[in-house]
């Protein structure tokens, strides 16, 4: 499989390229040359396979002939170590869990998948001394430093905006040492964002340093998790209840609702998707305006959403831009819903309150656009619920009223030691930090 750039100004390139270099040099995203839909009977079969099997699959389609097959089944084996089930919430409405993995959240399938691919790469290729950028609003950086905890010849720098991640976040990237470095921005993720693509297209930091990003801005991260959109359509149609699937998607970087629009490319039966945004609603209002105009984040509770520019917009308009009136077709495949604060509380209440299932803030927002979308009796409605609750134990206890209990992986995090490099948001002085290490 050859990468196109969505600036469209460079030519065609490898994986092994795409994976290393993250941004394409004319500063657009990869993309797969072909997006090849899968035999409809292969996917009617899935639904007697497990997590891993439907991976494989997926994997070759996407990857194919870039690696060798047994080798890209030992990656797919070894990203789902877990599972990620699908569980019926009331009347037509499925949660889609995707926080079994070792940081509890869903950025584990694509952060373990991209690290084992690197580490391919390096370990073939004789590749030295990669120096992987992350910019995180909380969830990337624990799955991507868990991801690569003591990778050879890797290097990660993670980036955070101080005071705005949650503890338990926190505890995740900042406590392992080895070769992970979690850098602490005096600024928003938005900042940090900006800082990672700053470093990407500096002449002289390019030269010195091999350079590489593990946001969702890079395409070994990304394609991986359209795996569990095959999985969850899978467990649905077991039941016969996939017919008419409605998939509703908490978006920030919108990296995730992306993998879920190429699995709808690949063939994957899905009727409608929904993104749903917290307050940062730059998306929503493009949907209805058909204007894409960045603002500066906001925090609300759902931190892993507080984007203001996303990275991945740049991805949709391209999977879209072969129709003659691309706004159109994307309003049509997706919805959009905003909700501030103050509704997340309440939609988290009502579910407990109710069905006795305790979200977390991200997939509050999908679930609530689903009871919004008003579905039909025959529809079925899948959310993700991307990260388990107790990652936001202080907002979850103090708007429910109880404590729920720690999972003991997130327990352990939390014995650990912190370290972290304190920088302002400013390019020179964390271009020099790179430089010197
Ligand atoms: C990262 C994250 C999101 C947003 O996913 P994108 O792919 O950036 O749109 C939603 N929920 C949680 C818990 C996350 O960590």
């Amino acid at each position: 499989m050859e990468y196109y750039s969505t600036h469209k100004q460079t030519s065609f390139t490898s994986l092994k390229q795409a994976i290393i270099k993250g941004l394409a040099n004319d500063g657009g995203l990869y993309m797969p040359k072909n997006i090849v839909p899968l035999d409809n009977y292969i996917i009617s079969t899935m639904k007697d396979m497990n997590f891993q099997q439907i991976g494989t699959i997926v994997a070759q389609s996407l990857f194919g002939d870039s690696i060798e097959t047994n080798i890209l089944e030992y990656i797919v084996n070894e990203t789902i170590k877990f599972n990620t089930p699908i569980v019926n919430i009331h009347d037509n409405i499925y949660s889609l869990e995707l926080f079994y993995g070792p940081t509890l959240a869903f950025k584990d399938i694509g952060a373990r998948f991209m690290a084992l691919l690197l580490k391919y790469f390096i370990e073939k290729e004789e590749v030295e001394n990669i120096n992987v950028l992350v910019a995180t609003s909380g969830d990337t950086g624990s799955a991507v430093a868990n991801g690569f905890l003591g990778i050879k010849g890797i290097n990660v720098y993670i980036l955070y905006p101080k005071n705005r991640v949650s503890i338990a976040q926190e505890y995740q990237f900042t406590t392992l040492g080895q070769n992970i470095f979690a850098l602490e921005i005096n600024g928003t993720f938005d900042d940090c964002q900006a800082l990672v693509k700053s470093a990407f297209i500096d002449k002289e930091l390019n030269t010195k340093k091999l350079l590489t990003s593990a946001n969702s801005i890079n395409i070994a991260r990304l394609l991986p998790q359209s795996f569990y959109y095959f999985n969850a359509y899978s467990q649905l149609d077991k039941i016969n209840k996939a017919k008419e699937l409605v998939i509703s998607v908490p978006s920030g970087n919108f990296g995730n609702l992306c993998a879920g629009l190429i699995a709808n490319k690949m063939g994957l039966p899905i009727k409608h998707f929904i993104a749903a945004n917290n307050k940062n609603n730059v998306f929503f209002n493009y949907l209805n305006t058909g204007i894409y105009a960045p603002q500066p984040a906001v925090e609300t509770y759902a931190n892993a959403m507080d984007v203001g520019n996303p990275s991945n917009f740049e991805r949709i308009i391209d999977l879209f831009s072969s129709y003659v009136n691309p706004y159109q077709a994307i309003t049509k495949q997706i919805s959009g819903f905003s909700y501030t604060d103050e509704d997340i509380t309440k939609t988290i209440q009502y579910a407990y309150d109710k069905y006795e299932y305790i979200l977390d803030p991200h997939g509050a927002t999908a679930y609530q656009a689903l009871l919004d979308k008003s579905l039909s009796a025959k529809e079925s409605g899948v959310f993700l619920e991307t990260a388990h609750p107790a990652k936001f134990k202080n907002i979850i206890d103090s708007i429910l009223g109880i404590k729920i209990p720690i999972p003991n992986k997130l327990k352990s995090f939390m014995e650990g030691e912190k370290h972290t490099i304190e920088l302002e948001n400013d390019f020179i002085e964390f271009k020099n930090y790179l430089l010197q290490q």
